[in-house]
């Protein structure tokens, strides 16, 4: 029977990651996280030393990159979360990420990915443009945000690197303005999305809010 495709965009520390693997297994779906991905071309391009305005170079980086549930591969093998949460691929993601070249690439590996997990019962996709480019027939479309401080907050937390706020914030605030900016699939809401403000929300409300849209658009009823 096919499943439904749940979409969650948003900003970094919109808690997107978090919603989306909890919402994951309450529906026993699939967890794409379609970030990932553009991590594991981040840590190639690295790796190799490639120029981060070398599109053809990128682009055939991007070649090697598949996407698989809560994973992204190199070469058809998995990649270790550790080796792409490092700063510096999380820097050099947002900068390959504007990259026409690169997204084009790995546009169809996202949507490959979805089909098959459609196929096996439906997933929770999460990225920045999911709901307006990648999926835009997903049958629910989530936007999270939060105020800057507390995704500061909880991205400082998440990495054990709370001596280190002002940097994170700095750094989140450069990223959000290149992915909001950027001419290629810009962070933004689908106009079909439901928006949700998940500043001084529990994760819990959170998750049971999704799971109760995605119950009510789901084919069978859940
Ligand atoms: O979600 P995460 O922070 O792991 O994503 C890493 C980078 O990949 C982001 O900074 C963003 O620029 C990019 N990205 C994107 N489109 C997506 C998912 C992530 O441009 N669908």
């Amino acid at each position: 029977m096919e499943g439904l495709l749940v979409t969650i965009d948003g900003p970094a520390g919109s808690g997107k990651s978090s919603v989306a693997r909890a919402v994951a297994e309450r529906l026993r779906v699939v967890n794409l996280n379609t970030g990932a991905a553009y991590r594991a071309v981040a840590l190639l391009a690295l790796r190799e030393d490639a120029d981060p305005a070398d599109v053809a170079v990128l682009a055939k980086l991007a070649c090697r990159v598949g996407l698989g549930a809560e994973e992204a591969r190199i070469d058809g093998e998995p990649v270790a979360d550790q080796d792409l949460r490092t700063p510096e691929v999380t820097a050099a993601a947002s900068k390959v990420s504007a990259h026409p070249g690169v997204r084009e690439v790995l546009l169809p590996v996202q949507r490959a990915a979805a089909a098959e997990a459609r196929e096996s019962g439906g997933a929770v996709v999460e990225g920045r443009d999911i709901g307006t480019v990648v999926l835009p027939d997903a049958e629910l479309k989530i936007f999270l945000f939060a105020a800057p401080e507390e995704r500061a907050l909880r991205r400082a937390r998440q990495s054990g690197r709370e001596g280190e706020l002002d940097r994170i914030r700095q750094a989140m605030q450069v990223r959000d303005k290149r992915d909001a900016e950027r001419e290629a699939s810009p962070l933004k809401p689908a106009t079909d999305a439901i928006v949700i403000d998940t500043t001084g929300l529990p994760l819990d409300e959170v998750v049971s809010r999704v799971v109760e849209l995605a119950q009510k658009r789901s084919p069978n009823g859940g």
